[in-house]
């Protein structure tokens, strides 16, 4: 009963917000609150599939084969779970161990946790795990905090690790970076493990599996490897406990005749030899993204060049490539590289916003402002509405200028700060007073004091202030002029008038630049 009267404390204090109802879980069994409906659930999935692939490098596309098995592996999971959603498995072109599930069925491993497997059994544990929280809503309820929280759907965006571009992630795409973050409590990670398992032996697998990955988990968790920290680590610690559970369930399983499931270690090692195979390739890669990141382009050069020499048809090989020419002011070799890319992989927004980047710094306007808006079709990122933005002012189109500006202005990164800006110098001629706030008001001496308040998050100077002060005599116009007004600053000064004389006053900003 006490969840009962809970619930409909929750319903009442929600339903400003929406539909919202008691449900039964359909994993659990159990009644629980459900502010956002199954309907909302799918599409929330379905609107934040693209762009959270696309934040943790893209869908692997070099070996479609592996993903058709992966796959294939997880929708015999979904239909173990008994519950009908739309899932969708990806394998990702990521070196983090790592994977996750939206909410609504849409579930993606990483190429760097394939390659610590060793069976499919482990495989249906790791996705078993993920059709779990999926099937019992624990996506769904993450969103449904945030909402009890913050009263919005749609918050700033923080960073997904292991993502470049990630603070500068906009609009509803910034949601997924928040899905992607947000840690599932240890109450439904307790209980993807016991669903996921329960799953993989009614898909037909040896539930040991999810044992022998457990103690994988562990030993690794040991080594302290920071790639798993980072990763899967992050939001699923290993721990004894876990494994723990797990061996238990194994039991359990056992007892009530879940004996005999596949392991299916030679099918698992045909479909991933040709990954196993690459993986010095991708090691050097990995090298050379963190030189990179360092700064040093001529040793990050050399070590990508190892992995072409390896592998040419990995277009982030490619890619990572002209990163370091368009780092190295060689917009031509990085244009030559992104085309590389793109025609190994047309799918990933990294290689369009580079080129177009890159045919921006050569003056070439339109192939750029293709490129980018290409890029922002599968993943709107500051980076991109930024250089459109300047495109747009290069052409003498202000307005469009102004509303790229506004949408990497949403922004809390450096190109969000750069667009500001911008916006801020376009506006400020003809809108002065959006920025700037000025009013009359008496003090406790009954003197006029001017307010004058920068409402920008940027200085502003050469401010002019229009006053009319109504006198019995007519209106009497006087300017007042500051220097300098540092961000959100709020600067007063007396008026020179006989507050007597004043009947009403009138203040409003006529002019003001940039610092
Ligand atoms: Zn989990």
């Amino acid at each position: 009963m006490p969840r009962c009267l809970n619930c409909l404390r929750i319903v009442f204090l929600v339903s400003v917000l929406g539909v919202a109802g008691c449900v039964v879980n359909p994993v659990t069994g159990q009644r629980e609150i459900a502010l956002v409906s199954a309907q909302q659930e799918v599409s929330i999935g379905q609107e934040q599939y693209v762009p959270s692939q696309q934040m943790q490098g893209g869908a692997y596309r070099t070996d479609p084969e592996l993903s058709a098995y992966v796959s294939q592996v997880g929708q015999k999971l979904a239909i173990a779970s008994g519950v009908d959603l739309p899932y969708e498995f990806v394998v990702l072109n990521n070196s983090v161990p790592n994977a996750w599930a939206l909410p609504g069925g849409k579930i993606a491993i990483n190429r760097g946790l394939l390659t610590e497997l060793r069976n499919e059994a482990e495989l249906a544990a790791v996705l078993g795990h993920e059709v779990a929280h999926a099937a019992a809503r624990h996506g769904a309820k993450r969103v449904e905090r945030g909402i009890l929280s913050q009263g919005v759907l749609l918050a700033a965006a923080i960073g997904a690790s292991g993502t470049e571009y990630s603070q500068e992630v906009l609009g509803g795409a910034a949601m997924a970076t928040q899905l992607l973050n947000q840690k599932y409590s240890r109450d439904a990670e307790r209980e993807a493990d016991f669903y996921g398992t329960e799953f993989m032996a009614k898909a037909g697998y040896d539930p040991y599996g999810a044992v022998t990955l457990q103690e994988t988990f562990v030993r690794l968790s040991g080594a302290g490897a920071t790639d798993w920290v980072n990763g899967l680590f992050a939001s699923h610690p290993a721990s004894q406990e876990r494994l723990n559970n797990n061996r238990g369930l194994l039991k359990r399983l056992r007892a009530q005749g879940f004996d005999g499931g596949k392991l299916g270690q030679p099918d698992f090692a045909r479909a991933m030899q040709p990954l196993l195979n690459a993986k010095p390739a991708y090691e050097a890669y990995d090298e050379a993204r963190e030189l990179y990141a360092q700064g040093d382009y001529d040793a990050a050069l050399a070590k990508v060049n190892q992995a072409l020499s390896m592998r040419d048809n990995e277009a982030l090989f490619h890619g990572l490539r002209g990163s370091i020419r368009y780092r190295q002011n060689r917009y031509a070799d990085a244009i030559t590289n992104f085309d590389r890319a793109l025609a190994r992989d047309d799918r990933y927004f990294l290689y369009y916003l580079s080129r177009g980047l890159s045919h921006a710094e050569l003056g070439q306007r339109d192939v750029a402002r293709r490129d980018l808006s290409a890029s922002v079709r599968l993943l709107p990122t500051a980076p991109a509405y930024q250089a459109l933005g300047k495109l747009a002012e290069a052409d003498g189109d202000v307005e469009r200028a102004k509303q790229y500006y506004a949408q990497a202005g949403q922004s809390d990164g450096q190109e969000g700060q750069a667009a500001r800006a911008s916006l801020v110098r376009l506006e400020l001629p003809s809108q002065p007073a959006k920025y700037i706030a000025a009013r009359v008001s008496r003090d406790d001496r009954d003197r006029l004091v001017l307010q004058v308040n920068n409402r920008a998050s940027l200085a502003l100077a050469d401010i002019v202030i229009q006053v009319e002060l109504m006198t019995e005599a007519g209106v009497r116009s006087t300017t007042s002029r500051l220097e300098r007004l540092g961000p959100g600053e709020t600067r007063l000064s007396l008026l020179n008038v006989d507050p007597a004389q004043v009947q009403s006053v009138n203040a409003y900003p006529v002019s003001a630049r940039l610092f």
